[in-house]
């Protein structure tokens, strides 16, 4: 990390805590600590709050572990949705992409990464064996694998797909990647690509 020092360690630790933040460097955490000594007390005060309130009122969900306020998150306790089919993701901003394209009805699985053996990441690491539960207890017909179109995505999918077909054999397993630019980030596809991918998944049977 690199350091602007002010001579004033009161800035210096704002600005530092504004570096460890994905995307920003040196010059916007000054940027930033230098807008919140013009901000009013109030509005200090307020984003300080909103800061320390997703710490204290978030939880996970415990059937998809996506972020959550309650116990079973907005979308598992919708009846609307169809708890048939389940579409695996990487993080929880995957789920907010895939949603945001409004054509997916089912229900989610946040798995929190990958399998990464560089990195000593394993399946125990992952939400995977609470996958495992999902596919055991509930009467599911297909499982959309949707983590990223990167080599440790693909190694992750082809790991799920072979769990699941181990598990049940009538089990639908498909793959959203096609029309996905190689590498990407789900997160940031464009919507259409999104719905595009979606629709046209392809079966790993
Ligand atoms: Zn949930």
């Amino acid at each position: 990390m690199s350091q602007i020092n002010s001579s004033l360690p009161s800035i210096d630790r704002l600005v530092e805590a504004f570096q460890r933040l994905p995307g920003i460097g040196p010059k916007s955490a000054q940027r930033l600590t230098y807008h919140l000594i013009k901000m009013k007390r109030e509005e200090s005060a307020e984003l300080a709050s909103a800061a320390l309130g997703i710490k204290d009122n978030l939880t996970t969900c415990e059937i998809c572990f996506n972020i959550s306020e309650k116990s079973q998150c907005s979308i598992c306790s919708d009846n609307e949705r169809n708890s048939q089919i389940i579409c695996v993701v990487e993080e929880p901003l995957n789920v907010l992409a895939i949603e945001r394209s409004k054509i997916f009805k089912g229900l989610y699985h946040v798995l929190y990464g990958v399998i990464s053996p560089v990195d000593a990441i394993g399946p125990d690491n992952l939400k995977i064996s609470e996958l495992t539960q999902r596919i055991k207890n509930n009467e599911i017909k297909e499982i959309i694998i949707a983590t990223n179109p990167t080599l440790r995505g693909e190694a992750t999918a082809s790991y799920i797909r072979d769990m699941v077909l181990e598990l049940d054999k009538s089990v639908e397993i498909s793959r959203l990647a096609r029309g996905l630019p190689s590498g990407s980030d789900i997160e940031y596809v464009d919507d259409s690509t999104l719905v595009h991918a979606l629709n046209s998944r392809s079966s790993l049977k």
